[in-house]
């Protein structure tokens, strides 16, 4: 028996004490949970510079306080989510108890991707102890000081059998995944997803999977381009460009593509200075796989701003790209890095055009002062997640699932959709074996007189 197959017997096993299920043991873990982000905070900022060179202030803004505010909303509502909810009765059911229940769904199975790799990693765990689960968790192996130090640690506050975590890269996955779960929660690429969704077809576990792909920015030319491009800048390059939901490519008219290139420009000074690579705040590419094919991703097209690099230490600076085509090397794959290609269309209609004529995308923005138009593009396109006037922003609320659409991905989480994502919502009626007569109609014989026609 493999090591992992014993890991998941070992959940298993805990699972069916029923010691995962009563609220006060999901409240104490979810409290002890906020403790060891408290505790550890200097340990995890420690690993991610120097998993991803983040500053201790950058992880604790994108990694620690979304993982607390994701822990206090699960605490404060945990009782209100969890509890039946009375659905509407009809003349049939008038005398009935008719409810939905949410229940465990057993072991869930949790992989998370490096980018982030404490809050995509432990955030899906919120859902999955909130909902009365036990869960494997399996960090990513390319932010291995992360992986490590929540193997090391997470057992030192968590239940130790209900919530283990397992390390280890793709054949240790895949032992993963050949063992039976009742939900597998995965987050990264899309052909790693199509293969975590195949294994779990073996057994009929259901799965979430939290992919990418390329995010549209679509910029109206009446907009306060300032303002604009602070906010795309900023959800740009933060960690290098390394975030599903970044901005992947801008399409606006030509008329103001240069404005859009001096406004940037001006935004990547402010926020990282003239030389990026000696600031603090500016990250590095996760690996060398990476940065040789981000690189590569820059053949053909023109550079208007940065376009340098440093093999040696995985830097490459705040890029962008002017005049870029829809056929160009550049836009046939989700960049993941400080580079941002700039598209011109004719305006809104071929902004949708080119949008609908691609996968869904993880997120869509648009920036206008136009609410028509606005409203237009939520109309005429389909994406996980659409924003108006800024990016990435809509992963901070909780009350807004967080999810793909098409190859983007499908499930969601955050807040109470992680925890009826990772529940089960079983229909319960409950009736009483008095009003016998009110059944007469349903059983045979089916004559018209009894059923009165
Ligand atoms: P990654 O390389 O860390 O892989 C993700 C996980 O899959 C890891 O735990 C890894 O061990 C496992 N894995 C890799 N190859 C495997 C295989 N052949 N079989 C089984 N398991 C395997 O991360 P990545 O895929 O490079 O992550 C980046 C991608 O993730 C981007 O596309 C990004 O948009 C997406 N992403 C999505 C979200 C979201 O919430 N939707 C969040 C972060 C990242």
């Amino acid at each position: 028996m493999s090591k992992e197959h014993q890991v998941v017997e070992r959940a298993r096993r805990a699972f069916q004490t029923g010691k995962s299920k009563p609220l006060e043991f999901r409240l104490n873990q979810l409290k002890s949970l906020h403790r060891f982000i408290n505790e550890r905070r200097k340990d995890i900022a420690d690993a991610v510079k120097k998993d991803l060179n983040k500053s201790g202030n950058s992880t604790e803004l994108f990694e620690t306080l979304s993982l607390e505010g994701e822990i206090n909303v699960a605490v404060e509502r945990l009782t209100e989510w969890a509890a039946p909810r009375p659905v509407e009765k009809s003349l049939v059911t008038i005398a009935d108890e008719v409810y939905i229940r949410p229940e465990p769904l057993g072991v869930v199975l949790i992989i998370g991707a490096w980018n982030y790799p404490w809050v995509v990693t432990l955030q899906p765990l919120v859902g999955a102890i909130a909902a009365g689960n036990a869960a494997v968790v399996k960090p990513s192996e390319v932010s291995s000081h992360s992986a490590k130090l929540m193997e090391e640690l997470l057992p030192l506050y968590l239940h130790e059998e209900l919530y283990p975590v397992v390390c280890g890269g793709v054949s240790e996955t895949q032992e993963l995944l050949r063992q039976r779960f009742d939900h597998v929660f995965y987050t990264g690429n899309s052909t790693v997803g199509r293969l975590v969704m195949e294994a779990a077809a073996r057994h009929l576990t259901p799965v979430t999977l939290e992919l990418g792909g390329k995010s549209p920015c679509y910029i109206d030319k009446n907009v306060d381009l300032t303002v604009a491009c602070r906010r795309i800048t900023w959800g740009k390059f933060v960690n290098c460009g390394q975030t599903c939901i970044a901005p992947d490519y801008i399409l606006c008219e030509p008329s103001i593509q240069n404005r859009l290139v001096e406004e940037i420009r001006k935004c990547i000074t402010e926020f990282y200075t003239d030389d990026p690579k000696n600031f603090e705040d500016y990250g590095r590419i996760i690996n060398q796989r990476h940065f040789q094919r981000l690189m590569s991703l820059l053949e053909g097209s023109t550079v208007a701003i940065g376009g340098d690099s440093d093999e040696s230490q995985c830097y490459i600076a705040p890029t962008v790209l002017k005049d870029v085509t829809g056929d160009s090397k550049v836009m046939q794959e989700e960049i993941f890095g400080p580079i941002l290609p700039i598209i011109t269309i004719s305006g809104v209609d071929e902004a949708i055009q080119f949008i609908n004529d691609r996968e869904k995308p993880l997120a869509l923005y648009v920036f206008s002062q136009d609410n028509k138009l606005i409203r237009r593009v939520v109309a005429e396109t389909s994406s996980g997640a659409l924003v108006a006037n800024d990016c990435l922003v809509h992963f901070t609320i909780n009350a807004l699932p967080f999810g793909g659409v098409g190859k983007s991905g499908m499930g969601q989480y955050h807040g109470q959709h992680s925890f009826d994502q990772l529940s089960h919502l079983r229909a319960c009626l409950i009736k009483k074996l008095n009003m016998e007569a009110a059944n007469a109609m349903r059983y045979p014989p089916h004559t018209d007189k009894k059923l009165g026609w």
